[in-house]
């Protein structure tokens, strides 16, 4: 696709996306003269759509006019809640219905399948993450590490870019398969990074990882509902994501996890249970023996939580009326739009970190700008652009193509120049 440098250009972009009116989809926060942001966090918090409103209030009405019966007689019943849910993440991650399930958060059900699928040896123990990998998973598998008596120090590997570099290479992570393989138990790597915004070949990573005998899980949090992770054809084992971010389901919603069929029936994977996870028909009847239910199901463990549901599902439904695959799209060209626009700055403090090939990233952008400091995020706020500042000097922004614009993007960068001048 050819650009242009200026705003008409983006308007006609703009009036040519067959995906522009779900914009009016969504609810966008206003600056201080009243109007709306040019959003460019839905990596962060995505922006919260209109109907989630009525969703969760459904749910209220339904608790007031029917209690306990709710369970069984409110409009989306709650007992079989989470169902409602499954079919349009799976396909957000391109998976099989019986493989993922929503529930806890993120960290929570990382642990939860590492008790199932991070189980060391004295000899193969160890576990490859990307370095920079985002704080919580590498405090997470390291706590697995000496939850099994081993040292981080000792059995934690970093997959790392080269001196001077930014981004992983793969070959480097094939050199330490090559070398370490027969120590190493897992693999668990961020599939977008979400510093650099680097997207990891999912497939190439699992197959390696297989052919050394180790267990493969991916955390997708900046992933799901920004790139197409084809998890099932990825051969994984596991993965987990978040719904807050690209997913729109608000503040600390619930998690999604993944685990591929080929383990769905295995009952000597360990793990740890709860009434959620048992046989359905049975699950009332109290005094049963534990009889875990097949698929990513199996991994329940609470009755979750209805009214953050019911916002998963209304921005569920919302992705579902759009298309990943359209999505994906227009997110190409967009982001694409945001790197000639940056590029035409031709500022030699500006460094765009992140891959140039849109195969190797999603909707991120990561832009380094040299010598800059968290005063230039503040006067971008102050500009009416919501965006994140990563230390020591980097700008994330990531526009979203459920609700950004080509002229948000123009926007954006006009507004990054009057800052930078
Ligand atoms: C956002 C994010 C998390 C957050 O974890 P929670 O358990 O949802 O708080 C974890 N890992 C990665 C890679 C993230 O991007």
């Amino acid at each position: 696709m050819t650009y242009q440098n200026n705003r008409e250009f983006a308007k006609q972009c703009d009036a040519q996306d067959s995906l522009a009116h779900f914009r009016d989809e969504f609810l966008f926060p206003k600056d201080k003269n009243g109007n709306p942001f040019v959003y460019l966090c839905g990596n962060s918090l995505g922006l919260q759509p209109k109907r989630t409103q009525s969703y969760i209030e459904q749910e209220l009405k339904d608790w007031a006019a029917h209690g306990v019966e709710g369970h069984t007689d409110a409009t989306h019943p709650w007992l079989p809640y989470h169902e409602f849910l499954t079919e349009n993440m799976a396909k957000l991650v391109g998976a099989k219905p019986s493989e993922v399930v929503v529930m806890n958060t993120l960290t929570t059900n990382l642990h939860l399948l590492m008790v199932s699928f991070y189980q060391p040896t004295q000899t193969r123990y160890k576990i490859v993450i990307e370095s920079d990998a985002f704080p919580s998973d590498k405090y997470a598998v390291e706590s697995q590490l000496r939850f099994h008596g081993f040292d981080p120090e000792d059995g934690l590997i970093l997959w790392k870019p080269r001196e001077g570099e930014e981004l992983c290479r793969f070959e480097d992570l094939e050199a330490i398969m090559e070398t370490q393989g027969g120590e190493i138990a897992l693999l668990m790597i961020g599939s977008t990074n979400y510093y650099s915004g680097q997207h990891f070949p999912l497939k190439k990573i699992t197959e390696l990882g297989h052919s050394h005998g180790c267990m493969v899980g991916f955390d997708l949090a900046h992933g799901a509902g920004n790139i197409e992770p084809h998890l099932h054809e990825t051969g994984a084992d596991f993965a987990v994501w978040c719904s807050y971010k690209y997913i729109n389901s608000g503040p600390g919603s619930l998690g999604g996890l993944f685990v591929h069929e080929r383990h769905a029936h295995n009952p000597q994977l360990k793990r740890f249970a709860g009434w959620w996870g048992h046989n359905k028909k049975t699950r009332f009847n109290m005094r049963h023996d534990f009889d875990v239910l097949p698929g990513a199901e199996g991994w329940q463990l609470s009755n979750p939580p209805i009214l953050s549901m019911a916002a998963i599902r209304a921005s569920l439904e919302v992705f579902a009326e759009a298309g990943l695959k359209n999505l994906r799209a227009k997110s190409i060209k967009l982001t694409g739009y945001l790197e000639f626009l940056m590029d035409e700055l031709n500022d030699p403090r500006i460094n765009i970190i992140t891959p140039r090939n849109p195969d190797e990233r999603g909707a991120q952008l990561s832009i380094q700008v040299i010598s800059a400091n968290k005063q230039l995020h503040d006067q971008l706020t102050e500009a009416g652009v919501i965006s994140d500042w990563r230390e020591p000097d980097v700008i994330r922004v990531a526009p979203t193509p459920l609700y950004n614009s080509f002229e948000d993007v123009y926007e954006f960068v006009q507004r990054l120049k009057s800052i930078l001048h």
